[in-house]
């Protein structure tokens, strides 16, 4: 029997019995928020507060929320076959069609895919799956994985182990073994540190496109040309991470199109369902399958039980199906041009922002005080104001990042930029205040 708890039942219980995911393990009142339900670019919370989801929730909700048809193919699926497996030789329609429609969309000779139930899945896949690739080969000491500073690729132990935010593998001070790190913008740190650990050590580099969680960064212009071009002189397997980036997040449908990079495997989660159900995957070159078809004489011996749910990938086929006939990619790009502009715009009214970064609907606001961070300040601001964003404060960064789904209008992002600058404006008004 379903009961009606009051809301401070509900922050009581929270505290009590729900350990929640990245977050401080004390609160003073519970949760900030309980959310009841989402249209469009917007929350709500139990207390009826409106708030804009400046951050897409966690980079994912690409085609806003409450979008009803995502549920009805949900229902539809899970009616008519709610899971089976796809071990050994079995399969379902839903998992073969979405397979074949993300061939169509990906980069070059993407064209198979790994499926998951999410980014950190995804990229122990793809360490794995590169690490049997030379086996097979029989080139069997290339088994390190280099990533760049300031990059994230999630928890699982070896999605951690790639994660350059070192705050997240200090977590657990357990590193796996014959993980790296370069600098996020240097290719000649990486050129380097091929030369000194052996090349024939060496089995991927992976990369998000634009680094996310480690503040919104984008690489300089020939970053991923060179990059490329490093892995392809020392053979080493190049790994994109398109978890945030992919399905039209910065204007493109995946970020490796704006600089003309075709990796060797990708990486996606979060926007392939828009975060209405649990699903990623790898995708892997042409080349790479044929080598799995040809040399292997075995089984691939690694699997999720929810590898290729059928309702998942019915729900990302729906999803895909939308973002395609609402142009919600040429939208990020239009909208991101302006949220880019708006922040510049703040950058020049207020001295302690000092830069202001993006690409689509992907952006940053870096800001610097010194003895204090603003970020979390302005953070917590606008939630009070009506607006989500998130702070990153890793690695001595102070950065607030944006993300709002790809359908939000012209109008509505106007109206984000002026909760942040009612926002700033706050925090302005405290720094004088603490100075005067
Ligand atoms: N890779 C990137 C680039 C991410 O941003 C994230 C999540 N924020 C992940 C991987 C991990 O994805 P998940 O939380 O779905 O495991």
């Amino acid at each position: 029997m379903k009961r009606n708890y009051s809301i401070e039942e509900l922050r009581a219980l929270d505290q009590k019995h729900f350990l929640h995911p990245t977050s401080p393990v004390k609160t003073e009142n519970g949760p900030a928020f309980i959310f009841t339900e989402g249209k469009g670019v917007y929350l709500y919370d139990i207390t009826g507060k409106k708030v804009i989801d400046g951050m897409s929730s966690l980079w994912n909700v690409n085609i806003g929320h409450g979008r009803t048809e995502l549920g009805e193919v949900a229902k539809e699926q899970m009616d008519k076959l709610a899971f089976s497996s796809c071990f050994a030789t079995f399969s379902n329609e839903p998992a073969i069609l979405l397979a074949e429609k993300l061939a169509g969309l990906a980069p070059g000779d993407l064209s198979t895919t790994f499926f998951t139930s999410g980014g950190s899945e995804s990229n122990d896949s793809a360490y794995k799956l590169a690490r049997h690739y030379w086996i097979l080969k029989g080139e069997v000491s290339r088994k390190k994985i280099i990533s760049r500073s300031k990059s994230y690729h999630g928890v699982a132990i070896g999605a951690t182990s790639a994660t350059g935010l070192k705050a997240f593998r200090d977590f657990t001070n357990s590193n796996a073994p014959d993980f790296l790190y370069v600098d996020h913008f240097s290719t000649k740190a990486l050129r380097d540190l091929i030369e000194t650990e052996g090349p024939e050590t060496i089995a991927a580099f992976i990369t998000e496109p634009v680094q996310g969680a480690g503040g919104v960064h984008v690489a300089p212009e020939n970053y991923f040309k060179e990059i490329r071009e490093i892995c392809d002189e020392y053979g080493i397997l190049m790994i994109t991470d398109e978890v945030i980036t992919g399905f039209g997040r910065t204007g493109k449908f995946f970020a490796m199109e704006h600089y003309n990079v075709v990796p060797d495997m990708m990486c996606f989660a979060k926007g392939v369902t828009s975060g209405y159900a649990q699903l990623g995957g790898v995708m892997i070159s042409e080349k790479i399958h044929r080598e799995f078809s040809e040399l292997s004489v075995g089984t691939i011996l690694h699997g999720y039980t929810y590898s290729g749910h059928p309702m998942a990938c019915a729900v990302g086929l729906k999803n895909i199906e939308i973002i395609e006939k609402e142009n919600l990619v040429a939208n990020s790009a239009a909208r991101g041009q302006e949220l880019l502009e708006g922040l510049k715009a703040l950058q020049a009214k207020y001295p302690f922002i000092v830069n202001a970064r993006g690409l689509g609907l992907m952006a940053g606001l870096e800001v610097f005080s010194e003895g204090s961070l603003l970020a979390p300040q302005i953070v917590l601001e606008a939630a009070k104001v009506g607006l989500i964003c998130r702070a990153v404060v890793l690695d001595g960064q102070d950065v607030v990042v944006f993300s709002p789904p790809l359908s939000i209008s012209q109008a509505e992002l106007k109206d984000l930029l002026n909760l942040l600058d009612k926002a700033i404006q706050e925090v302005e008004n405290k720094i004088t205040a603490t100075t005067l």
